[in-house]
């Protein structure tokens, strides 16, 4: 979302913390009574639920950090195991950075006691899933809309399009809506989407002031929308379960003048459509198109495309499906709902004849001698050495692709003399939005008076880019591993950002510091960023019961929050097992001050892609917003965590229930692509105010 920014300062401070010590624990997960697993009709949802039980955890084992390890903006947590690999205890420890002030602790002696930490019976936790019933499995197909629609999610236009037809086409930013009856998630959903495709493409939005053409965003009965310009103002209908970020790519990839991909001229050459298997009088959901009417801007056919159906849509047999790949291997990739394709980028962008990414502002993997136009800086003693990787010098680009390969830039700080630095600058950048994050990838080997500063050298007024201005600093510790950073920028004028590299004890470093694949974009950094480490041992050796719980985290207004990661949850699909995602509000030292229920709040769940191109990463996010909804017990859900929670004495806090997806992400997806590159699974987590997009701003 780009309307409330609320960065924190960019200067943030940094400290270590001890390391938490861990509990182990049992919990009980219970269900209120009555909620209970519905089928939904469409497609694989009656072949899972041979496999799956109602979602119901009989015991817990939880590990959690220790109380020690509250973090605050920017903050990133790390978690490793630490406890071998026994599969029932994941240890945590913060060893996170945050500013140094923000260390409070949810401990009894640093808490108001009248705030709870008092000791009480432990009670019984409980996870719910945001879609009790499936709604966001495969919202496109719609089946039971009463809308006019065909091919699933496609409303009929007055007179039929041809997309290859240039007079459907957008001119941008397009004019765009949001319907008082949309949800309050769906429209911060629309708004992650928006971001999307500033940061894939040129195509961009703007609200409505007038204009002819534009789309109103509605919650009918469904996901759907027109395909291309229609000139008069159309609908494009969000209902239930359709605030999902992936889903709204698909359905403005259609309003933008995108089929299907399995209605392709050429898609009998790629897929068996199994038409003897399809629910009879769905037929049409399955036509194709001649090329003169639909184009394909000169791409291949593309499995992977968020435009593909998925095996089971339109089925009359629960197990049997109606469309297979001619190559088996993308039985299970057909219909993926992560993010844009590769393919789906390059052909929105050939269409628009886009020169650009319109957010993305620079970034660098090293692979190339001429290191992104980036210089080193001749005013200091040492320079930054562009490195190809080495046995136990890996760089992160290639990382766990292939042995040997990659470059990465490094600077020992074994040699010369303490506090000798490199500077290496970007190329001269042009900022369009007053508001930037840089994100890269590090590692600190040598002293641990080694450090990493961030610099921007800004236009001093006269066009000349010389005023220097120190971001961040990082300083090294015992962890030697890459680790990801985001450090948030709010730079109006063009500049150029800089890493300088010190050594702090050349007798003491037996390394150095390194960093590969930087983004700098014109978006918000995440709030917060928690990496597990050797995730898929950790995939391996779980069973249903096993749970991770995350540190406790800060917003930028102040509410406490975890996450809760359940690596092998109880769903399952002809895919395979599913890792599940829950978010929680804990209590936390602010309390006091904030307002409650914490109502309005949205909270974005992200699985990064590590992919090292920005462009081509299919990170997968979830959100939910927090509302006025009560307990069986007539509590708010989202009241003080204190009051409606339960004592978790492994933090001495108070834990809310929790929210979130059994199914967030496949197995099989966390397998491929770069979502455990290095073995770390990372999670993007934002929890904000969305009040603003609310058409009653008033608060409860
Ligand atoms: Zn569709």
């Amino acid at each position: 979302m780009n309307n409330s920014h609320q960065e924190s300062s960019p200067d943030t401070q940094e400290a270590d913390f001890g390391s938490a010590a861990l509990s182990k624990q049992r919990k009980i997960i219970h269900f209120s009574s009555g909620e209970t697993l519905e089928e939904e009709d469409s497609e694989e949802e009656e072949e899972e639920s041979l496999n799956r039980a109602p979602f119901r955890e009989p015991a817990e084992k939880t590990t959690s950090s220790k109380a020690t390890d509250n973090l605050m903006d920017g903050q990133t947590e790390t978690i490793h195991l630490s406890h071998g690999l026994d599969g029932s205890h994941y240890g945590a420890t913060g060893d996170g950075r945050c500013p140094a002030d923000s260390q409070e602790s949810c401990d009894v002696k640093h808490m108001d006691k009248s705030e709870g930490c008092h000791n009480r019976a432990y009670q019984a936790d409980e996870v719910h899933e945001v879609y009790e019933n499936g709604e966001d499995e495969n919202p496109i197909l719609n089946q039971g809309s009463d809308a006019n629609l065909f091919e699933g999610d496609i409303l009929i236009p007055e007179g039929r399009n041809a997309m290859a037809d240039k007079k459907y086409r957008w001119k941008f930013p397009i004019p765009y809506i949001l319907g008082d009856d949309l949800d309050l998630n769906a429209k911060g959903c629309v708004h992650q989407a928006f971001e999307m495709y500033r940061l894939k493409s040129c195509v961009d939005f703007k609200p409505y002031e007038g204009e002819k053409t534009f789309i109103k965003f509605e919650k009918r009965g469904g996901c759907f929308s027109s395909v291309g310009d229609q000139q008069v103002g159309q609908i494009l209908s969000l209902g239930s379960g359709c605030d999902h970020k992936a889903v709204i790519e698909h359905e403005l990839l259609h309003a933008l003048g995108f089929y299907h991909e399995q209605s392709r001229t050429d898609r009998d050459d790629y897929v068996d459509i199994w038409l003897n298997q399809v629910t009879p009088g769905l037929e049409h959901n399955f036509n194709k198109y001649n090329d003169d009417y639909i184009t394909d801007q000169n791409t291949a056919y593309d499995y992977e495309s968020v435009m593909h159906y998925r095996p089971f849509s339109f089925n009359k047999n629960a197990s049997i499906p109606t469309i297979t790949t001619k190559i088996p291997e993308f039985y299970n990739i057909i219909g993926q709902y992560l993010d844009f394709s590769k393919m789906d980028t390059l052909r929105l962008n050939r269409m628009y004849n886009c020169s650009g990414p319109l957010t993305l502002l620079d970034q660098c993997a090293f692979e190339y001698t001429n290191i992104c136009g980036m210089i080193q800086a001749s005013s200091d003693d040492a320079d930054w050495v562009h490195t190809k990787s080495s046995e136990g010098e890996e760089d992160h680009t290639l990382l766990g692709t292939c042995r040997d390969a990659g470059y990465f830039m490094h600077f020992s700080t074994m040699t010369g003399k303490p506090l000798e630095s490199a500077l290496l600058e970007s190329r001269t950048l042009y900022p369009k939005r007053k508001i930037q994050c840089l994100q890269f990838f590090y590692k600190m080997t040598g002293s641990s008076k080694d450090k990493l500063v961030i610099w921007v050298k800004l236009d001093d007024g006269t066009g000349t880019v010389r005023k220097m201005k120190k971001i961040h600093t990082f300083n090294a510790d015992s962890d030697h591993t890459w680790k990801i950073s985001h450090v948030p920028m709010e730079v109006g004028v063009k500049f150029r950002y800089a890493f300088q590299a010190v050594g702090g004890d050349p007798s003491t470093s037996t390394g150095g510091i390194y960093i590969d694949d930087i983004s700098l974009t014109e978006t918000r950094c995440p709030n917060t960023v928690w990496r597990i480490q050797n995730f898929s041992k950790i995939m391996e050796t779980a069973d249903n019961n096993t749970v991770i719980d995350s540190p406790r985290f800060y917003s930028p207004e102040g509410y406490a929050y975890g996450v809760r990661i359940i690596p092998l949850s109880s769903y399952t699909d002809y895919t395979g097992n599913y890792t599940g995602l829950y978010f929680y509000l804990v209590s936390g030292v602010n309390d006091v001050v904030m307002q409650w229920p914490a109502v309005n709040r949205q909270a974005t769940l992200v699985v990064m892609d590590q992919d090292p191109d920005i462009k081509l990463r299919m990170s997968t996010a979830r959100s939910l917003t927090t509302d006025m909804r009560m307990t069986s017990d007539g509590k708010l859900f989202w009241d003080n965590p204190s009051k409606v929670g339960t004592l978790d004495t492994s933090c001495d806090c108070y834990k809310s229930e929790s929210w979130g997806w059994r199914n967030f992400i496949k197995h099989f997806d966390l397998r491929r692509r770069n979502y455990l590159k290095n073995d770390d699974l990372i999670i993007f987590i934002d929890f904000e105010d969305i009040t603003s997009l609310s058409p009653n701003r008033s608060p409860h």
